[in-house]
């Protein structure tokens, strides 16, 4: 059918025709969107963003002349669709996406349908990829204001870029722009529609949503004269549930750490603990389905989850403070939990939409180490998440942190400050401080990405004993170093986060 259309309107390439065949177009569109798949128009993909229409797709693809063997550079890789295209036309495929959950989405597809070599990459496509190129061609499948400079230099002599360029708000020229010995050569291909290439050589992205920002998520298409496209009336229903919920919670404190291992659910455990000692309402959703640790520490194990009116009912610590997890829920405190991702990030939108949780003033939530699935799910629904970094004063941990941060600015995330655990302490003894790596790091690294430091807990081998007896250290009776710079954490914590809500408007 697809291939009849293409012919009609002028596809002429045996090797596009072949590959447009070859690619199942409705494992490439969002579910709700699958029975409208091989018509002729383009489609929603999520984030605000949309799919060619075949004919654009192919026509693109034809434009390139490229023959099997050329390297070449997708920018846009969007549902994944043009990279599967280009890897059938025999080409060695490079795809560069901003929009982190459409690179993780399209990465997971295009590896489950056996195109594992297409090389993906979560960045700022104007840029290029610097690391493989020269390319032999280069595809943009975004709008872009010019031509971006660094696609320029990053494309091989005699090689050439087909993009869409310039134009009004919804027009544009699709260009084939060619490079020749240092002369460059633009060929118009005439009028095309496309949503906008945002980044350093696009456009600014303050009118397109990515994950993190943005209202819900799930936007309607920029602009494209194709209509607007309707969201299933049970996604309204959910996300208007999630809304309410997180309404009635002040801050939502998002606890992450590059690396695993340097305390991070410890930290989180008695900060929430101080704050609730301190007087405030507060919960801990621990995200962290593969290693729930959270209600160990709290000495929770007993509880069990329970559901009353279709809510979930957190476990209950004290007065102030819920917490809810999945170890909560789990009969068998053993079983590993496998979940694939998008059931994951069903269960993060049920405990924070359908649960108890009532009027917080602090919701912290705890997620596995790294940088990964739940990390972008809990950013994309809760917008104005505040991120805790957690790290440790080793340089390896630091590193990690790095990579955090950047992850974080990406997606456009709010970062509250970063910890340190298990710094210096101070010798019961004598009194002399002992430092197990190089002072300082965590404090150095907070500066020099311009973060809040918000403060240090020293290595105390009371807080480790305590946590493995289910009590938290900010509990324990008898003064200790770590007890004190527990609670001064938790004021730090209380005060950075009513900074960011003063700077931030609330509706
Ligand atoms: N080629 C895609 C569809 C493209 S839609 C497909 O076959 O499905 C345009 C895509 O370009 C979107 O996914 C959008 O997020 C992405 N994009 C926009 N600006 C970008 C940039 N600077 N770098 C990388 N991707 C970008």
């Amino acid at each position: 059918m697809v291939k009849l259309q293409l012919v009609d309107r002028g596809i002429a390439s045996a090797a596009v025709l072949a590959a447009m065949n070859k690619v199942q177009r409705h494992l490439f569109v969002e579910e709700t969107m699958r029975f409208r798949s091989y018509e002729d128009t383009p489609l929603f993909i999520g984030y605000g963003q949309t799919i060619s229409q075949p004919y654009i797709v192919a026509r693109m693809s034809e434009l390139l002349e490229a023959s099997p063997g050329m390297r070449v550079l997708e920018i846009g890789t969007g549902s994944g669709y043009q990279a599967a295209i280009l890897r059938e036309m025999g080409l060695k495929v490079y795809s560069v996406e901003r929009v982190p959950e459409l690179y993780r989405i399209s990465g997971k597809l295009l590896h489950d349908l056996g195109y594992s070599d297409i090389r993906l990459k979560l960045d700022d496509g104007t840029m290029g990829w610097p690391e493989h190129a020269p390319f032999d061609r280069i595809i943009v499948t975004a709008a872009s204001p010019v031509l971006p400079e660094p696609l320029m230099r990053q494309l091989a002599d005699r090689g050439s870029m087909v993009i869409p360029v310039g134009g009004d708000e919804r027009r544009q020229r699709m260009m084939v722009v060619r490079k020749e010995k240092n002369r460059i050569i633009q060929m118009d291909k005439g009028e095309v529609a496309f949503v906008k290439l945002v980044g350093a050589y696009g456009y600014s992205d303050a009118a397109v949503p990515a994950a993190g920002s943005g209202s819900s998520g799930a936007a309607l298409p920029a602009e494209r004269g194709a209509g607007s496209v309707q969201l299933p009336l049970a996604v309204h229903a959910r996300n208007a549930k999630l809304a309410a919920a997180l309404k009635r919670i002040r801050h939502k404190i998002f606890v992450l750490s590059g690396k695993g291992g340097v305390g991070k659910s410890s930290i989180t455990v008695n900060l929430a603990v101080a704050l609730a000692e301190l007087g405030f309402k507060t919960g801990i959703l621990d995200v962290d389905l593969h290693g729930p640790s959270v209600p160990r520490m709290l000495g929770l194990g007993a509880q069990k989850a329970a559901v009353r009116d279709g809510l979930l009912l957190p476990a209950v610590f004290s007065e102030n403070l819920k917490v809810l997890s999945m170890d909560v829920l789990l009969d068998d405190h053993n079983k590993a939990v496998i979940w694939r991702g998008p059931k994951k990030a069903d269960a993060v939108q049920r405990f924070l939409a359908e649960a108890d949780w009532g009027d917080l003033d602090f919701l912290f939530i705890d997620s596995p180490p790294g940088t990964g699935d739940e990390h972008l799910t809990v950013l994309r629904l809760i917008q104005d998440a505040l991120c805790l970094l957690v790290t440790t004063p080793q340089e390896i941990a630091l590193a990690d942190v790095r990579k955090a941060i950047n992850f974080l600015r990406l997606t456009k995330a709010e970062i509250l400050g970063v910890v340190e655990n298990m710094g210096a302490f101070s010798c019961p003894h004598c009194g002399g401080k002992i430092a197990l790596f190089p002072p300082d790091g965590a404090f150095k690294l907070a500066r020099e990405y311009k973060l809040a430091f918000l403060g240090t807990i020293p290595l105390d081998p009371e807080v480790t004993a305590c946590a493995d007896k289910g009590i938290p250290a900010v509990l324990m009776p008898e003064a200790s170093q770590a007890k004190t710079a527990l609670f001064a954490l938790a004021e730090s914590v209380k005060n950075a986060g009513s900074a960011f809500s003063a700077g931030r408007r609330f509706e």
